[in-house]
């Protein structure tokens, strides 16, 4: 996950910032869009940020937002992105596991940090190049994939045997 620690809210000039805005940083009475809005740029990002697939905004060592990335764009002047997604809420898994709760990350002097998570997407283990996060297979791909190995073997029962024979089972107590 790309990890972004912010400063306290402070005043701009939106002649001379890329992206306009009058503030950056967090303050308590920002709405998440502002907070969104303020901060999602301008960063210096490295090649990792690409992969990632989730973004936590954090404030005195409290995650305060968490986005889902749908695009990062590199901005006119510098080396430096914004980064563009979706501001997650309740029930959605990367919100109810670090919203409100103690960063992963604390005391780094780079505002810009990375790290891994369970919830970061990975791809799914039937093959099928697809990414999933928090769980091992897309909805039905575990199906698809122990049935793609039995027609390899043949019939459920030729699978049966050949199980029962690599496993050292007697037969029928698998
Ligand atoms: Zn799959």
């Amino acid at each position: 996950m790309l990890h972004i620690t912010l400063g306290p809210e402070r005043m701009i000039n939106p002649a001379e910032d890329e992206l306009g805005r009058d503030r950056v940083g967090f303050a308590d009475t920002m709405s998440d869009l502002a907070l969104y809005d303020a901060n999602h740029g301008c960063w210096k990002l490295g090649p990792r940020a690409n992969r990632e697939k989730f973004m936590l905004v954090t404030f005195t060592g409290i995650v305060r937002q968490a986005i889902e990335i749908t695009g990062i764009e590199a901005v006119a002047r510098g080396n430096r992105s914004v980064v563009h997604g979706d501001i997650l809420r309740p029930c959605h898994p990367v919100f109810d596991k670090f919203i409100g709760k103690q960063s992963p990350i604390q005391g780094v002097r780079n505002p810009v940090t990375y790290f891994d998570d369970d919830l970061d997407g990975r791809p799914c283990l039937c093959g099928c190049g697809n990414t999933v996060a928090g769980r091992l297979f897309l909805t039905g791909h575990d199906q698809t994939a122990i049935h793609d190995r039995i027609k390899q073997i043949g019939s459920v029962a030729e699978f049966l045997a050949w199980f029962d024979i690599v496993r050292g089972n007697k037969p029928g107590q698998s």
